[in-house]
């Protein structure tokens, strides 16, 4: 009989010898990835430069994930699902992704909608002057808002009392109450605090919706630089082929990007998202100047516009490519897309945490995976992260992490 048969305590006994007594850069694993958004397409990148084979299953007919990007007919570069811009403060990350195809400089800037009354965001002293009807300088801004803000909540738990205690009512009713309720489909007053912790609130004039100091948009869309890092003759990509847990057995190691929860097959329930819609509309000339606009008002049934060609700033375009998004709570056949994490979902997701951890053979991450909203900047350190700890505890032979980022740190 085989010896490495002889062991019954899991799948990784017989691989764990072979890494024994020669170093997995010499042993070609068989590695499977389930997912070929950033996540999976960087993990299976690391494997394969590091001389092993991997399979990479989608249930979707391209790759990228929830960053795809494809080309209209009308000539727009369209972000299929939402508007997707690329910002990180990772200088390795800015580096990597660049090896895979040019990213074009862009700046993004949002408007947001309030009654019939355009305003600049983030929240800036355009914003307070023109909503006021004031011509503040910076100094008199910032010591009018904290004059509005609501000083006798001393520690907010909720989101409305964050909002209130950072910027008083006016402003919070106006511009955070009813988009948050479209958003989220709850009262403010239900959502945590740490939502609005970092409410950028600026008494300048900058209206650049990110700080980081690496932003861009890639060329030719984001497709196309997830198919660069999947080129690699080691990666085989099963497009249109959704994979289970079951399918993963007879891998050395395996990559999950889906849902966590569809992993066990919702044996503790279906973790909540917000799904959305779009309606899609072309028109001529611009739209609306700006890539995004947002509808703060609660009768307006839709969140934001977003004119897809104003990311591709160095095209031409005679016609427009129009996004109204509407967001409602995600149903069993609808795509996910932003984790709720409110308290019932964090009990829940503690549960298949649980179960994930007493699993071998298998490494959760990304979005889906560790059910956090997570940046593609932030998904890719991670993937990257994941992929070399992986490969450390193979090397060392240890147990391999079901997690190397904790889910719910
Ligand atoms: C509306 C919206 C706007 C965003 N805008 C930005 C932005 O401006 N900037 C930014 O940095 N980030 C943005 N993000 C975040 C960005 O989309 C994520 O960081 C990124 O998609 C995460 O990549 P991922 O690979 O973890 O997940 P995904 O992209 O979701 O990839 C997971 C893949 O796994 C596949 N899959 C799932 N289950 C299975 C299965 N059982 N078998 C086979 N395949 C399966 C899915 O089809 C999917 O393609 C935005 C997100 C949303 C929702």
């Amino acid at each position: 009989m085989d010896e490495l048969n002889t062991q019954p305590s899991g799948r990784w006994t017989s691989r764990r010898r072979i890494v024994n007594t020669r170093s997995i850069e010499r042993v070609p694993l068989s590695i499977a990835v389930v997912g070929a958004g950033f996540s999976g397409a960087v993990v299976a990148r690391e494997f394969a430069e590091a001389g092993h084979h991997v399979d990479v299953f989608e249930s979707r007919d391209h790759v990228a994930g929830n960053c795809h990007t494809k080309r209209h007919d009308t000539g727009v570069m369209v972000h299929v699902y939402g508007p997707h811009i690329f910002h990180t403060q990772h200088e390795e990350v800015w580096h990597y992704v660049q090896r895979f195809g040019t990213f074009k400089p862009y700046r993004h800037r949002v408007r947001a909608m309030v009654g019939d009354k355009a305003y600049q965001m983030p929240m800036n002293l355009g914003l307070i002057n023109s909503f006021f009807g004031t011509s503040m300088d910076p100094a008199q801004a910032e010591q009018f808002v904290t004059s509005r803000a609501d000083t006798s909540i001393t520690n907010p738990t909720s989101f409305e009392e964050q909002a209130l205690r950072l910027v008083g009512r006016e402003l919070y009713e106006a511009f955070f109450a009813g988009y948050t309720r479209k958003q989220w489909g709850v009262d403010p007053k239900e959502l945590p605090a740490s939502i609005l912790a970092r409410l950028p609130l600026r008494f300048t004039d900058d209206d650049s919706y990110f700080n980081h100091p690496f932003q861009g948009i890639p060329e030719y869309g984001y497709t196309p630089i997830v198919e660069a890092i999947l080129d690699h003759p080691n990666i085989t990509v099963h497009l249109s082929t959704r994979c289970s847990r079951a399918q993963l057995k007879s891998y050395d190691h395996a990559f999950w990007s889906g849902p966590i929860d569809a992993y066990f097959d919702f044996e503790h329930g279906r973790l909540a998202y917000r799904t959305l819609d779009f309606e899609p509309e072309v028109v001529t000339g611009d739209f609306q100047g700006c890539p995004v606009v947002n509808y703060c008002d609660a009768d307006v049934p839709f969140t934001r516009i977003t004119e897809h060609k104003h990311f591709a700033p160095w095209e031409t375009h005679s016609s427009s490519v129009i996004y109204r998004e509407f967001s409602r709570l995600c149903g069993d056949t609808d795509t996910p897309y932003y984790p709720v994490r409110l308290v019932k979902e964090k009990a829940q997701l503690l549960e298949y945490v649980q179960l994930a951890r007493a699993e071998t053979g298998v490494t959760f991450l990304g979005r889906l995976g560790t059910y956090r909203y997570l940046d593609m900047d932030v998904t890719i350190h991670e993937a990257l992260k994941t992929a070399r700890a992986v490969q450390a505890a193979l090397a060392a032979t240890s147990p391999v992490p079901a997690f190397v980022v904790d889910p719910l740190g």
